[in-house]
Order: structure tokens, then C-alpha cells, then sequence
């Protein structure tokens, strides 16, 4: 008997690795393909909320990723123009203890590399890098994907693109439709623990927020650096996205002083520290409106090639996690046809996504408030605090 065909996965990113994995303890072969020629995962760090690590836990991913990662205390909000505190939300055994999972912060190559480890140990994956996807086309059999450096076309039972922001994967599901440029930038730098004065190096999430501007700090790697993001409201948008868009050092200056103006000097004090930053520009698309955004027939989407956001409630990484895990548990269900288990995924992950796309969007609105909207979101926050910094509907997802 011939065994059956593998389920190709486009893109190596967290997204493609989490669903490779999540197919394999399924019980399903799967192919991965990488535009990449190797695994040079980029970026700084990234939260994962109790929803992601819960689900890397069940994988047996979470032990791994503790070695690496940090379990902050608390999330401590402050006014970014006089340091004032507007709320704290505990967080470590709160969130263990409410959430079955904790709260962590983690680099995202430590991340990339505890998935890629857990695959490979599980041997259900195959990897083909330096493999850019051209076409894809779906014939009774399955899917057939073709490739930009070969002319030998890859036979596959179904395809997930977890593609990224400009998935190839994405014309076959919903046709042609550019990122959209949020006029947001993130600048991000990784500053080593041990050269920072006292009042930083703590086991905490910082976020402060100014008018147009707001700043995120956590520990990551075993607590040795600290990852420090400002992200602000740009005229300009790049024409590329990337973790390391090329952006001038005189550009990045410019506009950090501007979008810092006010800041109190606690905060101007530690940017001052930062020798050089990573600029990030900020893209998403529209949240999703529908079952048929994720999945076409033999063809599926997955992470930011299905709903890319605004880093806003931080759950990109997350929401790609989730993807996998729901698209292995549909995908186990034999008795249906490869078209109906993959439109099942769909009907089950749309409408939580597109509401997490939504409120980042919205998040990006109240951080960077200004005027009335500001005093009301920092009244409501004294009132309110760890009850509107927590997000039950989203973290026991
Ligand atoms: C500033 C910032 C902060 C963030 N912070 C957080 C956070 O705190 N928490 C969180 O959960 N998320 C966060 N995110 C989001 C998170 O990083 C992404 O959502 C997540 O990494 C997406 O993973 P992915 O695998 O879907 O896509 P990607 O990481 O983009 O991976 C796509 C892969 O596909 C490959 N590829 C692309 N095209 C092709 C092709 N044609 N053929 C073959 N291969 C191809 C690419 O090389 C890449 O390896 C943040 C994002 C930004 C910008």
C-alpha cells in the first residue's frame, strides 16, 4: 500500500513550524518548504500569552521554552510623559493559576529553535529550504506546487500557507490584495541586562504610554537582555516589510525626538542607552470577514498570511499557534474530504481571529490617545486597572 501523500507547508516561520508539528502528534506527514536558503530566524523578542504556551505545552514544546524564557512578575503600566503609574496587572502564578499556562517572554529565535527541535525529534516533517513558492494549483488529487528554482512540480494532499504578510499562498485562497501600511513604526533594540542601572533589570513587562507614542520592555534569554520596543506614529511608511527595514540612523533620531518630546526623562534616559535600532514598519490587512479568507478547496492559510496585525495586543505568534493547533485537530478527522476538514478549520478560527485583529487595531488607538481620550483611558484604567489590562476572552481562548 502507498502511503498517502504529505500535507505541504509553505513557510518555515513560528506559524509553519507550530503546524508541522501540530499535524506530526496528529499522526500526519508533513512537507515543509523554505524560501530561505537557512533558518536565520530574525527579530527581538515576543510575548506569548497563556493561550500560545498553553497549547506549546500540550506539544511538549513548554519545557524548552522555560529554559529560554522569562515568566514576568507583573505588566506595569505608566504615563510616559511623568512615569505616573496607571495600572499593574500580576501576572506569574496569577495567570498559572486562572489560565492553566503562564504569561512569557521570549526571543523569537528561541522560540523558532524549541519548534524546530520538537520537530525534529518527532520525525513526521520533512524540510526543503531555498524553495521559493511560484504557483500553486489543485487537482483532483490534491495540490500541485511549483517552485521558483525547479522545474519539478511537488505533489502534496492538501497546502497550508504560512507564507507570512505577502503570502504567495494567499492569491489562491482570496486573490491579489496589498498589506496595508498602518503609518506605525517600531523601533526595536536588545540591550544587554548587566549594563543597565537597577530600576530596569526587573522580572516585569513595562509599558508607557504617550500621545502618539508608546514603549513595551521585558526580559528575555534567562533574564540576561532586556527587549525594548518604541513604537510611534510616522508621516512615512516603507515599501517593504521586514524586521530590519532600512531606515536611516538620522531618520529613527528625528522621530523619536519628535514622538518624544514630552516624555519624562526616566524613559528619554532609556532610549539614550540604545546604540543602534532595528526599525520595523507596520503593516496589516482588513480582519477577516470569512470561513472563505482561510481556506479555498485543498488550501489553507495560517498566521500572518491569513490575518496579519498590529502588534498591539501582541498575538501574532500567538494566533498562529492557535491556527495549528485547530488545523491538526480538524485535519485528524479522516472520514471527511481533505476540501471539508480544511473549510471546517476555517469556520472555527475565523471570527476569533478577525476580533483579535480588531482589537490590536483598537488598542493602537487608545495607547497612542491624545486630548480627552487620553484622560478618559487613564480615569478608567486608575478605576479599573489589572480588570482592563486583563483579557479572559482572549487568554483562556
Ligand atoms: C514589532 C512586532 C512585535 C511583535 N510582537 C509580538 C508579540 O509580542 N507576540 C506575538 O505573538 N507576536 C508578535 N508579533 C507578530 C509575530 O512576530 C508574527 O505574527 C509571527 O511571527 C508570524 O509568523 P508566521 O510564521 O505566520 O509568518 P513569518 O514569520 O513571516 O514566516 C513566514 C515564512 O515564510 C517564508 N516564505 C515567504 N514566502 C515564501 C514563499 N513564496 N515560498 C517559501 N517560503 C516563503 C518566509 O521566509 C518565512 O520564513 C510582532 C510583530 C511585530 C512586527
Amino acid at each position: 500500500m502507498t502511503s498517502p501523500l504529505p500535507v505541504a507547508v509553505v513557510g518555515a516561520g513560528i506559524g509553519g513550524l507550530a503546524a508541522a508539528l501540530a499535524l506530526g502528534r496528529a499522526g500526519v506527514n508533513s512537507h515543509l518548504y523554505e524560501q530561505s536558503a537557512r533558518f536565520e530566524e530574525a527579530g527581538a523578542g515576543i510575548g506569548l500569552g497563556p493561550n500560545a504556551v498553553r497549547r506549546l505545552d500540550e506539544w511538549g514544546v513548554g519545557k524548552a521554552l522555560r529554559e529560554t524564557a522569562c515568566m514576568p512578575l507583573a505588566l506595569q503600566v505608566r504615563n510616559a510623559d511623568d512615569a505616573r503609574e496607571l495600572g499593574r496587572l500580576p501576572m506569574a502564578d496569577a495567570f498559572q493559576a486562572r489560565y492553566g499556562a503562564p504569561y512569557l517572554t521570549i526571543h523569537r529565535a528561541d522560540l523558532h529553535d524549541s519548534l524546530w527541535q520538537a520537530l525534529c525529534r518527532q520525525s513526521t516533517c520533512d524540510l526543503t529550504l531555498h524553495q521559493r513558492l511560484r504557483e500553486v494549483s489543485q487537482t483532483p488529487a490534491g495540490v500541485e506546487l511549483h517552485f521558483e528554482n525547479s522545474e519539478l512540480a511537488q505533489q502534496a494532499q492538501a497546502l497550508v500557507g504560512a507564507d507570512g504578510l505577502y503570502s504567495q499562498v494567499r492569491r489562491t485562497v482570496c486573490g491579489e490584495q496589498a498589506p496595508e501600511a498602518s503609518g506605525h513604526w517600531a523601533y526595536r533594540a536588545m540591550l544587554p541586562m548587566q549594563d543597565l542601572p537597577v530600576a530596569w533589570r526587573k522580572l516585569q513587562m513595562g509599558m508607557w504610554l504617550g500621545s502618539g507614542l508608546h514603549v513595551v520592555h521585558y526580559p528575555v534569554r534567562g533574564g540576561e537582555w532586556l527587549n525594548v520596543v518604541v513604537l510611534v506614529e510616522a508621516t512615512d511608511t516603507a515599501t517593504t516589510a521586514g524586521w530590519d527595514v532600512s531606515r536611516t540612523s538620522a531618520q529613527i533620531a528625528a522621530d523619536l525626538q519628535r514622538c518624544m518630546q514630552a516624555s519624562c526623562n526616566e524613559l528619554k534616559e532609556l532610549v539614550a542607552l540604545v546604540p543602534q535600532w532595528r526599525a520595523w514598519c507596520l503593516f496589516d490587512r482588513p480582519p477577516v470577514v470569512s470561513a472563505a479568507q482561510l481556506a479555498r478547496g485543498k488550501v489553507a492559510l495560517l498566521g500572518d498570511a491569513a490575518h496579519p496585525m498590529l502588534p498591539y495586543l501582541a498575538q501574532g505568534a500567538g494566533m498562529a499557534i492557535e491556527d495549528a493547533a485547530c488545523l491538526a485537530s480538524h485535519w485528524q478527522n479522516a472520514s471527511l474530504s481533505a476540501e471539508q476538514r480544511l473549510l471546517n478549520y476555517a469556520q472555527a478560527r475565523w471570527s476569533r481571529v478577525s476580533q483579535v485583529q480588531q482589537r490590536a487595531r483598537r488598542n493602537g488607538r487608545i495607547f497612542h490617545a491624545d486630548g480627552l481620550l487620553r484622560s478618559a483611558r487613564d480615569a478608567a484604567m486608575k478605576v479599573g486597572g489589572a480588570r482592563l489590562m486583563d483579557m479572559p476572552w482572549l487568554y483562556a481562548g
